[in-house]
């Protein structure tokens, strides 16, 4: 069935086809080309961080993240379960087992309260997904990591240029992960990129990215042949890819000021009607600056999800939901994940409902989304297993 209003429109500034032609006429149209070099110098000035690489996804930068880290059978690694199944699978890869953390009911973010408990003596990462780019507890987080000497990966496919306490996401962990798919804030269709914060790492780093082989060397004149040094993949995305991508990043205060007003504007339409319904807004703790990625509501129960979006269905809107527990999916059970490990985790995923967002969603359609959400009601109040949470300041 297609929508009036759509969940979701990939981003597009006008420069992207301009750009690509450009890289064609450049005849460099594999990868590190031009347009590669650019982007990730834009990514490091502006987020900070010693090395990007371009990737061709950020699942890709987590499996790189694994490999660079050595996990291997045996070892365990750290992942909320409320996240993309890359965060998890990406290490899994490798042979090691998810240990799965719930999240704080406010942020939606892993629960660094809980963290410690988990960690044992074969824990070999902590993986930290910045929940819609609202930054994790990373002062309590590498405060424990660094004790434990446990490296951090933030999967930070949602929060590129987001901050916490004035510093970048990103540059808080050992390695950390952005996509550029089409969902996310800044697009080439398929991509991402792996960010390091360890000057030790980056030569394995490009040799993993590049088939195992030290060909980045070879380009750069510092070696005469190349060859077959280390596990690796082809994780290096087209320079055509870069181009389209470029053009995003260059825009990128307007994207993200357009992102903002969609965000303020359901937020400040939306909110008494949520307060005298028990519906909760995401909740941005104030040392942490946003980066708009999504809006979403946390309705009252499983079965007021339904009603509402089947409601907005009726008037042409999607309205979407994620993420289902890992730990209760078909792979998260085969590492023994159970019903009741996670509680938050399960109750919000039952609850979590995103509306449209995208930049070019009109005034008028976006104002359609909300005048239809503003009529709903038809509110179960069955009382959930695990209610009543207090949004805790952090
Ligand atoms: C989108 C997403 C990914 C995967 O990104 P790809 O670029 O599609 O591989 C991983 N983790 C999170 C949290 C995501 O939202």
């Amino acid at each position: 069935m297609s929508y009036k209003i759509p969940f979701n429109k990939p981003a597009l500034v006008g420069s992207e086809s301009a750009f690509m032609t450009d890289a064609i006429a450049r005849g460099h149209i594999s990868g590190d080309g031009y347009y590669t070099l650019a982007c990730q110098a834009l990514l490091e000035e502006e987020i900070g961080v010693t090395k990007a690489l371009l990737t061709t996804s950020c699942t890709h930068a987590l499996e790189m993240a694994a490999l660079l880290l050595d996990l291997q059978a045996g070892d365990e690694f750290i992942t909320p379960s409320f996240t993309f199944v890359s965060s998890a699978n990406a290490f899994v890869l490798r042979g090691a087992k998810p240990v799965f953390a719930d999240i704080r009911p406010d942020t939606l973010n892993i629960d660094e309260r809980q963290l410690e408990a988990l960690i044992t003596p074969r824990t070999r990462c902590i993986v930290v997904v910045h929940y819609a780019g609202v930054g994790c507890e990373m002062d309590k987080i590498s405060e424990i990591a660094a004790r434990h000497s446990i490296p951090i990966v933030e999967d930070n496919a949602h929060g590129l240029f987001a901050r916490y306490k004035g510093r970048s996401l990103g540059t808080f962990g050992e390695l950390a992960t952005q996509s550029f798919h089409e969902t996310k804030n800044f697009t080439c269709g398929e991509g991402g990129a792996l960010l390091l914060n360890n000057q030790a790492l980056i030569e394995r780093a490009e040799i993993v990215r590049e088939k195992g082989t030290d060909r980045s060397k070879f380009f750069r004149g510092q070696v005469n042949k190349y060859g077959w040094m280390d596990l690796g993949s082809s994780y290096l995305p087209s320079d055509l890819l870069a181009a389209f991508l470029l053009a995003q990043l260059q825009q990128r205060d307007r994207i993200q000021l357009r992102r903002k007003e969609i965000w303020s504007r359901y937020w400040s339409a939306l909110s008494d009607w949520a307060l005298e319904r028990d519906v909760q807004l995401p909740f941005i703790p104030s040392h942490c600056e946003q980066p708009y990625h999504m809006f979403y509501l946390l309705l009252p129960s499983l079965e007021t999800r339904e009603n509402l979006i089947n409601y907005l269905k009726a008037r042409g809107i999607l309205a979407v939901y994620h993420y289902l527990p890992l730990h209760l999916s078909e792979m998260g059970q085969r590492f023994g994940g159970k019903q009741g490990d996670c509680p938050i985790t399960e109750d919000i995923s039952d609850r979590l409902l995103r509306l449209p967002f995208f930049i070019d969603m009109t005034d008028e359609l976006q104002g359609e989304v909300i005048q239809a959400v503003l009529s709903f009601d038809e509110f179960e109040t069955r009382s959930q297993a695990v209610r009543g949470f207090a949004v805790d300041s952090v």
